[in-house]
């Protein structure tokens, strides 16, 4: 469905992704673990058309991602949802979550339909709807930046370090929302820190280093790997 082969990314003189090749079937949760630095954002900014690759090639359901607007991306079917959450704080949870169907905004009743399954999802978020996205608490406000991307519609969702910052009760919810989703039919990509949590839930899963993917495999085996257990498990 998503294929990188040999993407790189340039920073000005820093070469921030180097010949990154991975992919992502239909149906599946494909995990990429990095640290600090590591390059995750890069590849999702690449993606997402936000920053535009120097080489390589991003194929999605047959057709080149390279080159195309940020917006014919979402269009295609692949949202990102960014680190850091990234909401307005002063505006509604509800107005957040209808920025999401920014593309789709002339089919009112197909978002209204959207918005209810967001709300089903994450029925506190009902609750909240005209509170200001700033006043919910850091879970919350993760449930409205993923209940965003939701109204793009994805199919492909990217979802960047959604744990980041959060309770350990809250990452396990969290967590348990993008299984849901997931198995609802939504393909995942997540680039995580979080190692343990994210390899639990994953069908597949890549680490990159220093914009390199250096290992790829299937998480039973990652979570056992020496390498993964002293970088990103602490063990
Ligand atoms: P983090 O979780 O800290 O965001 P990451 O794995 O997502 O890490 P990136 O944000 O993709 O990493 O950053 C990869 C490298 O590129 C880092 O060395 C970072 O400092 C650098 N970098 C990121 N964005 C820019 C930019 N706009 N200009 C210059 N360097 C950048």
């Amino acid at each position: 469905m998503l294929t990188l082969e040999n993407v790189s990314l340039n920073y000005g003189s820093f070469k921030a992704l180097d010949g990154v090749t991975l992919h992502a079937k239909q149906g599946e949760l494909v995990v990429l673990l990095g640290a600090n630095g590591a390059g995750k954002s890069s590849i999702f900014l690449t993606i997402s058309g936000i920053h535009r690759a120097a080489g390589g090639s991003i194929q999605y359901d047959g057709q080149q991602l390279i080159g195309r607007k940020p917006s014919a991306i979402v269009q295609a079917g692949v949202v990102q949802c960014p680190e850091g959450r990234k909401l307005f704080p002063m505006m509604s949870v509800q107005k957040n979550l209808m920025l999401g169907a920014y593309v789709h905004r002339r089919d009112g009743e197909g978002n209204r339909q959207r918005l209810e399954d967001v709300y089903q999802l994450f029925p506190i978020l009902r609750e909240k709807k005209d509170d200001p996205a700033g006043s919910l608490s850091g879970g919350q406000q993760q449930m409205v930046a993923i209940g965003r991307a939701l109204m793009g519609r994805p199919k492909m969702l990217l979802l960047d370090e959604p744990s980041l910052g959060l309770a350990p009760l809250v990452i396990k919810q969290t967590f348990e929302v993008i299984q849901r989703i997931n198995q609802a039919g939504t393909t995942v990509l997540l680039a995580e820190q979080n190692a343990f949590a994210a390899l639990k839930i994953a069908h597949r899963a890549y680490v990159l280093e220093n914009g390199r993917i250096v290992m790829e495999g299937d998480p039973e085996s990652l979570l056992h790997n020496d390498e993964v257990r002293r970088a990103y498990i602490g063990a």
